[in-house]
């Protein structure tokens, strides 16, 4: 009973969010929060008004790479949570922000976690939104399935990969995975494409046009390339927001380009 009351609850409050996009890997490690947060700014900085909800409760980096500090979601007195706003006004929600230490690790199994989510999701006040986007954990197991399908008319999903995935099954398992789903695949985004030298040539350390060769394969849009710079994961770790702290930067460019297209 209390579920179905969530659910009816999520089903309201989605209602006033326009475009609700999962963002999904096949592993761990690939960037999925990084392109999820540049994504975010790059939407806001086209003037739309933008959530996140980080999902990934194994490792909530949204709130770090967004420049939110722990501790900072509002309860209001009939039990909503008021999320934090990020630079240029986007909303954050992530357990991150609720843990009352950062390096706590999160050890709730499956079940607990996506009831979690459904917490969170439930009494999050994110009020009128274009762009929701959720930062699934890695993988294409259960969680994802639950988190997915929490939100009914979810718009689609991205799958962001790195080359050295895409030779092998797992971008194809996560493909497969939406479209079991019955879900839209928006499109595919590549990180860590390629690395760009001072003297301006360009390296494809895990080889080239394999996001473009998968895309093909399966006939659904390739978004982008997201070159390697170290200033992301210097800028990730210290928690400024890399796309506002370097934003002629090619990567930023690319997330403007991508964040045109969604
Ligand atoms: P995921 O969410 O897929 O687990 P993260 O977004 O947490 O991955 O990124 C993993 C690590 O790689 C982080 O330390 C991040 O700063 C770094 N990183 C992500 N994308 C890039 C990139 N294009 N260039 C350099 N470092 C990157």
């Amino acid at each position: 009973k209390k579920i179905r009351k969530q659910e009816e609850m999520i089903k309201e409050s989605m209602r006033k969010v326009k475009y609700k996009i999962a963002v999904l890997s096949g592993k761990g490690g690939v960037g999925k929060s990084f392109v999820t947060a540049s994504l975010a700014f790059a939407l806001a900085y086209m003037g739309k008004r933008v959530g996140v909800l980080d999902a990934d409760i194994y490792g909530p980096s949204i709130p770090k790479m967004m420049g939110v500090p722990p501790g900072t979601v509002y309860g209001t007195e009939d039990g909503r949570l008021i999320p934090p706003t990020a630079p240029l006004g986007v909303k954050v929600l992530s357990v991150g922000l609720m843990l009352p230490q950062e390096d706590l690790p999160v050890i709730w199994r499956g079940p607990l976690s996506s009831s979690a989510i459904r917490e969170m999701l439930a009494y999050a006040e994110w009020g009128e939104l274009d762009y929701l986007l959720i930062d699934l954990p890695p993988g294409t197991g259960d969680e994802q399935l639950t988190i997915m399908q929490l939100i009914k008319d979810l718009t689609g999903v991205l799958i962001v990969t790195i080359p050295s995935d895409v030779s092998g099954v797992i971008v194809s398992k996560a493909v497969n995975f939406v479209r079991r789903l019955g879900a839209n695949i928006i499109g595919i985004i590549e990180n860590m494409s390629y690395f760009r030298c001072p003297d301006g040539s360009i390296h494809y350390i895990f080889g080239e046009g394999a996001g473009k060769k998968v895309a093909e394969k399966y006939n659904v849009r390739f978004l982008g390339e997201i070159p390697i710079d170290p200033r992301i994961s210097r800028a990730n770790d210290a928690g400024e927001p890399f796309f506002l702290k370097y934003p002629d930067s090619e990567a930023s460019k690319a997330f403007l380009k991508i964040a045109g297209n969604v």
